[in-house]
């Protein structure tokens, strides 16, 4: 494999968390600047809340093009940077930071990333209703981006125990003055409201971590009557790729989409904010996803 030389110019991204040697960002981000010819390089440290202050400045003294980070640093790092996106600053939480200048701007693109996997999938944006289970961090990074992208009406199911409930009603609060979008918030229970939600939607997503391996016998809807054809349902979740509510979901002849291009369309617009240059996500999907 040819690979572009590491040189006196490479400029530096990197992945900030804890774990990080699992992660597929720097396979993917990697082969794009091989294949582009770009002159950058992505590497992973392991840096967790005690470490990210210090990391981060050395990061803008040594003049990063950018970082993405993970858990547990996607909300630690708000008060670190300069500026944030629009969408950044409705979420409350960072998974991109770009050097703008002097300054460090943070992003989130993992709502980004779900909205082009589900346009990919054929699910129609504008206008629409969706049902969204779950309040935490994907799940307020999706919510946000459908809405600031024209869905039309968000019904959202948290449990009212959850740590995230009084977000999830504040983060509801903000997207209705921000945007056009109607939200309404639910009891993860109240089965008589989230049949109501499903007979109205067209996409279904699961953003709770409710069948993700070891729990694969578990799914977020228990009740498969609520699937109707009707219906498309993702899954945030993939690993397992068919979580039991998507198995359940294509039997009762929905469509059916996983978590994998998330990950996929997150790293691509991260790819874009650090170069100006699209991924070329068709050679990196056919080889890492
Ligand atoms: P998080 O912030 O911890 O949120 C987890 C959510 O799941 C919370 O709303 C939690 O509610 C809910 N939940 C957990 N167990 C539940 C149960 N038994 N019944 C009902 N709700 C339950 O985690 P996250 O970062 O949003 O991640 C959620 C999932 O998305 C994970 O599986 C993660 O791997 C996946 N993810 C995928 C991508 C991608 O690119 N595809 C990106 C980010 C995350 P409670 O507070 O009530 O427990």
């Amino acid at each position: 494999m040819n690979q572009i030389p590491v040189t006196g110019t490479t400029r530096l991204t990197c992945l900030l968390g804890s774990p990080v040697s699992h992660s597929l960002s720097p396979l993917m981000h990697n082969e794009a600047y091989r294949i582009l010819g770009l002159d950058y390089v992505y590497l992973c440290f392991d840096v967790g809340e005690d470490a990210l202050e210090e990391a981060v400045k050395g990061l803008k003294a040594c003049g990063t093009a950018g970082f993405n980070l993970t858990m547990p640093n996607k909300t630690r790092i708000l008060p670190l940077l300069d500026g944030l996106s629009k969408s950044a600053e409705l979420i409350g939480a960072v998974n991109t930071v770009v050097r703008e200048g002097s300054a460090l701007i943070g992003y989130n693109t993992d709502g980004i990333g779900f909205m082009q996997s589900a346009v990919e999938a054929g699910v129609t944006v504008p206008g629409a209703v969706f049902t969204l289970m779950g309040g935490g961090g994907a799940a307020t990074a999706i919510a946000v981006q459908a809405a600031l992208d024209g869905v039309s009406e968000l019904n959202i199911f948290v449990r009212p125990q959850s740590r995230f409930y009084a977000r999830t009603l504040e983060k509801a609060d903000r997207i209705r003055t921000s945007t056009a979008c109607r939200v309404n918030v639910f009891d993860h229970a109240d089965t008589h409201a989230l049949g109501d939600a499903l007979s109205r939607s067209t996409l279904l997503i699961n953003a709770t971590s409710v069948g993700m391996s070891p729990d694969e016998d578990a799914s977020i809807i228990e009740d498969i009557s609520l699937l109707s054809p009707a219906l498309t349902v993702a899954d945030v979740i993939y690993h397992p790729p068919r979580t039991k509510l998507l198995q359940d979901a294509a039997s009762a002849g929905c469509r059916v989409f996983n978590g994998m291009h998330m990950l996929l369309y997150q790293g691509a617009e991260a790819f874009r904010l650090f170069t100006g240059h699209d991924m070329p996500v068709d050679i990196i999907r056919q080889k890492y996803f």
